[in-house]
């Protein structure tokens, strides 16, 4: 019973792959992928006792111990060298929380890991995590559940230094060209949102000059992609 979310999540990572999923809470998203046989070992860490509990009980009713390693540590603190990871999922947190997560342990990398992240707000700050620390953003998937819009950002080193504009990091380098329909929501949905936030600052007597023009730039930006002919 995984949900449309987790379900894209684990479509980014390869059969056979040594996975590590970072705040896993129940860790529906590796049992799921061990039972369809889509990785051969998963890490599963968690900062609190609490969602651990249930991962490790998750765990034990799917009959996974030996390939479920349920760890209590803060972000990448639950990676071993000797797990040989390839894969690390980090969902259903905020952008800021996941690039703390990437940007507090980062050499605990090695580079070779596809990084798969799916923040529910504040997907620009990690597109330039991922830029700035040489990752080459490889997919990007956009989806609604529930009313809720995610969107999936996969990077990877391959070996090039990474230059987005920023469009492509507001947007999504992928997501942009792509402009499916969901896309077109969200960005329809963001636009009402900051006019009205906008109108709000303007109307108060000391209005955040910043903000104003932060506001009114990304406000220009969505129109102009709103307009554009895909
Ligand atoms: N990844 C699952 C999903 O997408 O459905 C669970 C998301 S849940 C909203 C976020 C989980 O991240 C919580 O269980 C929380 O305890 C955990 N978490 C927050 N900060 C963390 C950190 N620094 N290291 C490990 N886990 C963390």
């Amino acid at each position: 019973h995984l949900s449309v979310r987790l379900a894209t999540v684990g479509k980014y990572v390869k059969p056979n792959s040594r996975l590590a999923d970072i705040g896993s809470d129940h860790a529906y998203l590796p049992i799921n992928l061990a039972l369809n046989g889509i990785i051969k070992y998963g890490v599963v860490g968690e900062v609190r006792e609490g969602p651990l509990d249930n991962a490790k009980h998750e765990i034990a009713k799917a009959g996974l111990n030996e390939m479920l390693q349920p760890r209590l540590a803060d972000g990448l603190a639950a990676i071993e060298p000797g797990d040989n990871v390839d894969h690390i999922t980090i969902a259903g947190m905020g952008g800021a929380l996941i690039t703390h997560i990437l940007e507090s342990d980062k050499e605990r990398l090695t580079g070779e890991e596809t990084l798969i992240l799916q923040p529910n707000v504040g997907e620009e700050n990690v597109r330039r995590w991922l830029m700035d620390n040489g990752y080459t953003i490889t997919a990007e998937d956009i989806l609604e559940e529930d009313g809720h819009i995610y969107e999936i950002i996969v990077g990877q080193q391959i070996g090039q230094v990474p230059q987005y504009a920023a469009e492509d990091l507001f947007f999504g380098p992928k997501l942009r060209i792509e402009q499916n329909q969901t896309f077109i929501k969200k960005w329809q949905r963001e636009l009402t949102q900051k006019q009205g936030i906008l109108d709000n600052i303007v109307q108060s007597h000391h209005a955040d000059q910043t903000k104003v023009s932060q506001f009114t730039n990304e406000i220009e930006m969505i129109k102009e992609i709103l307009n554009s002919e895909s």
